[in-house]
Parts: C-alpha cells; sequence; structure tokens
C-alpha cells in the first residue's frame, strides 16, 4: 500500500463520524484523529446538540406535567427541580453516546488517534498531541471534518461564571430566575424557551432587525402569541452591549441600546442573574496548514467544496460546519457519508436540495420547502392548507393544543412546495411530508392513506382537506380534484 491509510479523518463529530464509518464499510483502512483528549463526537455530542436537547427534553417533560396537572404549574419548575438532576440526565445521555462512537469505531476496525491534525502534504497529516510529541501518517484520501467554534462577543467578555456561552452553560449550578439571551439564531430560541419553561424569566437581545426572518409570516406569527404566553421578550435592533456586575445589588446589569428607537438610543438596562451569549460560528481551519497545500478557503476561512464536498485540492474533502451551510448535524451526517462515496467512486445519490429544518424551541418548529411568500414572489399559484393542534384529536390528548401546520402546494397540481409546522413533534412530523414531497406526491396522499389515529400526523389529513376545501371554493370540481389530478 503506498499510504498508511485509505482515508485520514481529521474530526470525530457527525461528518468525519460518518465519512469514517461508510469508508470502513467499503472495507477501506480509516484513521480517524480527534484533538479531544476525552471525548468523541465533537460538537453534536458533547457541546452543542445532544446536550442542548437532552436539557430541553427535561424541560420539555416539566412542562408537560404542569400542563396535565395545573395546580402544580402555579410553581415554578426551579422550586421542585434541581439543576443538578436536570444535567445529570444529559451527561448520562452524552457519556452512552461517546461509548457508542467509541464501539462503532472499535467494531469496525477504525483506527484512531489523539491530537491535533495539521496537514503536511496532500496526503500527509501531523498529528500532535498534548505532551508535544508528533507523528506523520498518510492517506490516499483525507477528509477535513474539524466543526466550528464560536464567536467572541464583541463590548463584554465571557467569564464562564455569569456570562455563558453554549458550553459553559451546561455547568450550570442551579436554574436561573432571570437569563439575558443574546443571540440572533434559533439556539438563542432553543434555550430561551428550555429556560422558560424550567421558570427562568427570559430576555432576547437580538443585534439583528428582525428575528428568525426566513419563518413562514403564519408561523412567525403564532411563535409571537406562544412567546408572550412564556413571557419571553425579544428586542430587536439591539446593540453597544455592555455587560457589568452590580455588587451592590448582587446582580449582573445589562445596559444597551436599541437601534432606530423612538426614544433616541437612550441606554436601557436589564437587571439579570445570567447571561447566555449564542452568536456566531467561525469555522476551526485556522491551524490545519490548509491554504499552505493549496486547499482554497473563503475569506471566512471556510473550506470552498464542490457539490461532491470535495476542495480545491482534489483528494482532500470537507463536511460539516468547517464548509459552511447549512451547519447542523443533520446534514453533516450525509456529507461525510457523500464524501466517502465520492472519493472510493461508490454511486450515491445526491442530497435534494430541499433538506428539512427544526428548531428545537418549546414548542418546536420545523419546516421545508418554499414559504407561501417566497412561492408567491417565484410566480407560483399556490393555496396553502391549514391545520390547527386544538383541532388535533392527539392535541387533546397530550393537552398541546398550541400550534399549527400549513401545507403550501400548487393550485393547479395540488403538488406540495412546502410544509411549515409550529408545535408539539413538530421536528419529526415534517419526515412525512418531506417523503411525500421528495417523491413528488400531492396533497391526496394524506387523504387516500389511512394514517395511524390518534396521531399528530392527523394534521396533515385535515390540513390536506382544509386545502382541497379552498380549490373547491376557488371554483374547481371537487370530485375532480379527488378523482383526476395526475
Ligand atoms: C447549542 C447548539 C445546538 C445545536 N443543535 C443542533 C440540532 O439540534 N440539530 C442539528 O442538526 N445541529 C445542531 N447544532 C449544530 C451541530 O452541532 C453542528 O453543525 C455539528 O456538530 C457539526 O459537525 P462537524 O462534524 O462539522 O463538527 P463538530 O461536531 O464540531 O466536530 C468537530 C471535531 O473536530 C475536532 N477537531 C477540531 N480541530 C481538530 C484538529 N486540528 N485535529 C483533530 N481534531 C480536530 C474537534 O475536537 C471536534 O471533535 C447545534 C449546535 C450548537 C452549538
Amino acid at each position: 500500500m503506498k499510504y498508511d491509510y485509505d482515508v485520514i479523518v481529521i474530526g470525530s463529530g457527525p461528518a468525519g463520524f460518518s465519512c469514517a464509518m461508510q469508508s470502513s464499510k467499503f472495507d477501506k483502512k480509516v484513521l480517524v484523529i480527534e484533538a479531544n483528549e476525552d471525548s468523541f463526537g465533537g460538537t453534536w455530542i458533547n457541546s452543542g446538540t445532544i446536550p442542548s436537547k437532552a436539557l430541553r427534553e427535561t424541560a420539555r417533560i416539566i412542562q408537560r406535567f404542569q400542563n396535565q396537572f395545573k395546580d402544580l404549574a402555579k410553581e415554578k419548575a426551579y422550586q421542585h427541580h434541581q439543576m443538578a438532576d436536570l444535567l445529570m440526565y444529559k451527561n448520562q445521555i452524552l457519556e452512552s453516546k461517546n461509548t457508542k462512537v467509541k464501539t462503532d469505531f472499535d467494531k469496525n476496525e477504525i483506527d484512531t488517534v489523539r491530537g491535533h491534525g495539521k496537514l503536511n502534504s496532500e496526503h500527509e497529516v501531523e498529528v500532535e498531541t498534548t505532551d508535544g510529541t508528533k507523528k506523520t501518517y498518510s492517506a490516499e484520501y483525507i477528509l477535513v471534518a474539524t466543526g466550528s467554534k464560536p464567536v467572541k462577543p464583541k463590548g463584554f467578555d465571557l467569564d464562564h461564571d455569569k456570562v455563558f456561552d453554549y458550553t459553559s452553560i451546561l455547568t450550570l449550578s442551579h436554574i436561573p430566575r432571570r437569563l439575558v439571551v443574546v443571540g440572533s439564531g434559533v439556539r438563542a430560541l432553543e434555550y430561551a424557551t428550555t429556560f422558560s419553561n424550567l421558570g427562568s424569566r427570559v430576555s432576547i437581545l437580538n443585534e439583528k432587525d428582525s428575528f428568525l426572518p426566513f419563518l413562514d409570516n403564519e408561523i412567525s406569527e403564532q411563535l409571537q402569541q406562544i412567546l408572550e404566553t412564556q413571557k419571553i421578550e425579544v428586542f430587536s435592533n439591539a446593540e453597544s452591549i455592555e455587560i457589568n456586575p452590580n455588587a451592590l445589588r448582587n446582580t449582573t446589569e445589562v445596559k444597551y441600546n436599541l437601534r432606530n428607537d423612538n426614544e433616541g438610543g437612550r441606554d436601557r438596562v436589564i437587571e439579570t442573574e445570567h447571561v447566555l451569549y449564542l452568536g456566531g460560528k467561525v469555522p476551526n481551519t485556522d491551524s490545519l496548514g490548509l491554504r499552505e497545500i493549496g486547499v482554497k478557503l473563503d475569506e471566512e476561512g471556510y473550506v470552498v467544496v464542490n457539490n461532491d464536498n470535495q476542495s480545491s485540492v482534489p483528494n482532500i474533502y470537507a463536511g460539516g460546519d468547517v464548509k459552511g451551510f447549512p451547519a447542523m448535524a443533520s446534514s453533516a451526517f450525509s456529507e461525510g457519508r457523500i464524501a466517502s462515496c465520492r472519493m472510493f467512486g461508490i454511486e450515491a445519490l445526491d442530497v435534494p436540495p430541499e433538506i428539512p429544518q427544526a428548531i428545537y424551541s418549546i414548542p418546536e418548529i420545523a419546516s421545508i420547502g418554499l414559504t407561501e411568500k417566497e412561492a408567491k414572489a417565484e410566480g407560483l399559484d399556490v393555496t396553502v392548507g391549514r391545520a390547527y393542534y386544538k383541532n388535533i384529536t392527539q392535541g387533546d390528548i397530550s393537552n398541546q393544543q398550541d400550534g399549527l401546520l400549513k401545507l403550501v402546494f400548487e393550485t393547479e397540481t395540488l403538488k406540495l412546495v412546502g410544509i411549515h409546522i409550529l408545535g408539539e413533534r413538530a421536528s419529526d412530523l415534517i419526515h412525512l411530508g418531506q417523503a411525500v414531497m421528495s417523491l413528488g406526491g400531492d396533497i391526496r396522499y394524506f387523504i387516500n392513506h389511512v394514517l395511524n389515529y390518534p396521531t399528530y400526523s392527523e394534521a396533515y389529513r385535515i390540513a390536506a382537506f382544509n386545502g382541497i376545501n379552498r380549490v373547491y371554493k376557488a371554483g374547481v370540481k371537487y370530485k375532480k380534484i379527488l378523482k383526476s389530478k395526475d
């Protein structure tokens, strides 16, 4: 063999993990290099996807319990539950996921080495361990899957005692009574609703001029109402954020201005117990030696790749956050697998351009395809079908009546072009619509097929009927629609 390995994977997050696993299934010799001394799995397992969802799950269970037994809802979750117990639940999940990844590597005879990887040439990676020892490994192909890290905030520091980022919040010793989340994206909403459901009073300082502007308008309106019910305030256009301790009052003061407010940009102050900073991310490419060996990076440092996740150096691929959008664990799994298939000349379907998005707020939000507004802007003649959770039997049974499932479909062909859901289980529910949509189906699927009952999937049936009724009202014969649209 010309090289030590067929493929070297740098980073063991979802992109690296899936590339390593897929390559081993192709009977290739694989080495995974991981800089973290203790754990595999990167942001996916240790600080991002899984821990935030495990913590959220505890808040969701508490919320459901309180929803069901209203007398208890009068008391705050922090009066009954300890942060240590919630974090213990999360830690158990992390430990079990870490063990599973390690076992998967071992069972599939994937070699692993701990240390910081750096490319010395297009086929060689030097690994430096914490004690300074260096060793070089070679491979025919290399996958860069080193992920990303949070951007440092401007105007204040993270002390990881009062002011946290998404990693240090996981060390919080108690449920805060008051929390300010500084952030503009989906994670800000996720953490805000998680802590709100644990009883914290939460404010979001959003530095952008609108909050989650990509959401469908109606979903956005529903979300607004839910945030009001949860007493979560969102201040958009926030700027000049400063954070200082107020020793006298034993609080943390968050000072900020609002751009374009009608009060002349006066200073505003929130007194809080803690601040959670959820700013942007930057790729982990600064000390990898990529530019030196000819790998093209964009101005922000992301690896530039083609549709096959191949970089400008043909035997070097990149997957996950390091190549930028969509920067999610869900897509990183596919990117790592597809990179492996392309390396070894195995036919694999391209990932369809429509990928589902999920926001793990309480309640969840999920979507795929075009919003109603986008579809109309593209000149499509679309109709909308809606189902409200309060009309779904499972919503009654689970006492989850806040929510909406919205189907956007072409009026003439009834073909689905977008699905937007806010409500319990939205992140799972979206996949039924995704399957129908990606197979080119139309909304009659949900009427012509028997769906389990009671389930939240009933929303698809109700929304499809609602949509068909609208088309009918527009003057097309109802019977004809159901029979002959092929
Ligand atoms: C709070 C939060 C919540 C999230 N929730 C979701 C969610 O619900 N759903 C979702 O799909 N996505 C979610 N994400 C995003 C998701 O975590 C990331 O998109 C995903 O983990 C990226 O995977 P990756 O393989 O690119 O990198 P990572 O998972 O970041 O892994 C990269 C690995 O590379 C290692 N590494 C870095 N440099 C080197 C080097 N030089 N040598 C060796 N090893 C190195 C790191 O130690 C790390 O283990 C969330 C992110 C955050 C922060």
